[in-house]
C-alpha cells in the first residue's frame, strides 16, 4: 500500500465544494467542519453528501 498523500484534517475532502440533496439534486455550500451526511436538505428534508462523492462513483 501507498503512503496516503496529504494531510487529512478531519474530512476527506476539502473545505471548499458543495453538498448536494441525491433525492432532489439541491445543492447549498459546504460548510467548514460540517459534514454533508448531517446536513438535511432545506428542500426536502433529506440527508446530504458531498457533491465529489457523487461525481466520483463515475469513473
Ligand atoms: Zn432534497
Amino acid at each position: 500500500m501507498k503512503e496516503r498523500k496529504g494531510k487529512n484534517s478531519g474530512g476527506s475532502f476539502g473545505p471548499d465544494g458543495n453538498c448536494i440533496c441525491t433525492k432532489c439534486n439541491t445543492k447549498v455550500p459546504h460548510q467548514k467542519g460540517v459534514k454533508c451526511t448531517t446536513v438535511k436538505c432545506p428542500n426536502c428534508g433529506h440527508t446530504m453528501v458531498r457533491e465529489e462523492l457523487l461525481n466520483n462513483k463515475r469513473k
